[in-house]
């Protein structure tokens, strides 16, 4: 079994699928990888969003629940998403970027944080990793400038140390502090770190749902006999289509999954037009005409991604 390649994708929840298209594809310059709805509720949104060739390591996904209220972070949860970035020179072009199409950011030497509209907090960082960049082309965002990939995220706990055994010695992740974390594997890694508070959160918009970790698929079936072997009690393996999934809570509340790298998003469209139309699992199908008139229409992914049309 080969150790967990870092982060596979992050999935968060919006309430508004038009205006987060504008923002991550528009003013981020991610590409719209996948336009499908959540295999659990086929009357809404899930929207993936990624590098040009949707890889996991830089998969960014969205449940839409129009309406929702916003959510708040709390014990549990995650409250900020890292992502790479390739020198100090990409962190001065976001700064004046995200500062020209009103995003109010922090920087620091080595970082630039924000939140998106709904308050779904992100840091840019300059990091040293021998992981391949992984970007999506935009007209406005030279590729040198290009997020590429996630870095980690940090969670909020009442007390890492009731993850950092699961997180070791099932996961296999390394740390030197007890907060901060590495899940490595031969090609890719990402960090994961732990905030303490005692606060409750509430999940809603602007909050993230779960974070995925990668592992291989001839890897899976063991890796969830090996999670329940660690204590854990992980749901049956899940065909989501684009890949495996398995799920379970970690004993500081976050809810992680286990996600296979491939098949991928170019399973059931071409590469050249990711995105561009509604894609549904194969049980859904007949469903399509019904479901297209009920969602949300959605910007042109296509003109946002030549820079034409953001309205922020
Ligand atoms: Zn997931």
């Amino acid at each position: 079994m080969n150790p967990l390649e870092g982060t596979h994708h992050i999935t968060c929840i919006t309430a508004d699928a038009p205006r987060n298209v504008e923002f991550y594809i528009g003013l981020m310059g991610l590409r719209l990888v996948k336009r499908s709805l959540n295999q659990d509720d086929p009357t809404i949104y899930h929207l993936f969003y990624g590098d040009e060739d949707g890889d996991p390591g830089c998969d960014l996904t969205f449940f839409e629940y129009p309406g929702a209220p916003l959510g708040r972070t709390g014990a549990g949860m995650i409250h900020l998403i890292g992502w790479r970035v390739a020198s100090t020179d990409a962190l001065a072009f976001w700064e004046k970027r995200l500062t020209q199409h009103g995003v109010e950011i922090a920087r620091t030497d080595t970082a630039l944080r924000f939140a998106d509209f709904e308050g779904l907090a992100h840091e840019l960082r300059v990091v040293d990793v021998p992981d391949e960049p992984l970007t999506a082309d935009h007209a406005e965002i030279p590729a040198e400038f290009a997020l590429q990939g996630f870095d980690g995220a940090r969670a909020y706990t009442v007390d890492p140390e009731h993850s950092a055994g699961l997180l070791t010695e099932t996961m296999g992740m390394t740390s030197t502090d007890g907060t901060t974390f590495e899940s490595r594997g031969a090609n890719r890694g990402s960090t994961w770190a732990y905030d303490v508070t005692s606060e409750r959160g509430v999940q809603g918009a602007g909050s993230v749902h779960h974070i995925a970790w990668a592992d291989y698929p001839n890897d899976h079936e063991a890796w969830r006999e090996h999670v329940i072997a660690g204590g854990m009690s992980p749901t049956p393996i899940i065909d989501r289509f684009y890949f495996k999934s398995i799920y379970f809570r970690e004993p500081s509340g976050v809810l992680f999954e286990i996600a296979t790298i491939g098949p991928g998003f170019a399973v059931d469209e071409p590469l050249e037009t990711l995105g561009e139309h509604l894609s549904l699992p194969p049980n859904y199908v007949h469903l399509r005409g019904e479901l297209e008139e009920k969602l949300t229409p959605l910007p042109d992914v296509v003109a946002l991604r030549r820079g034409t049309s953001l309205k922020f």
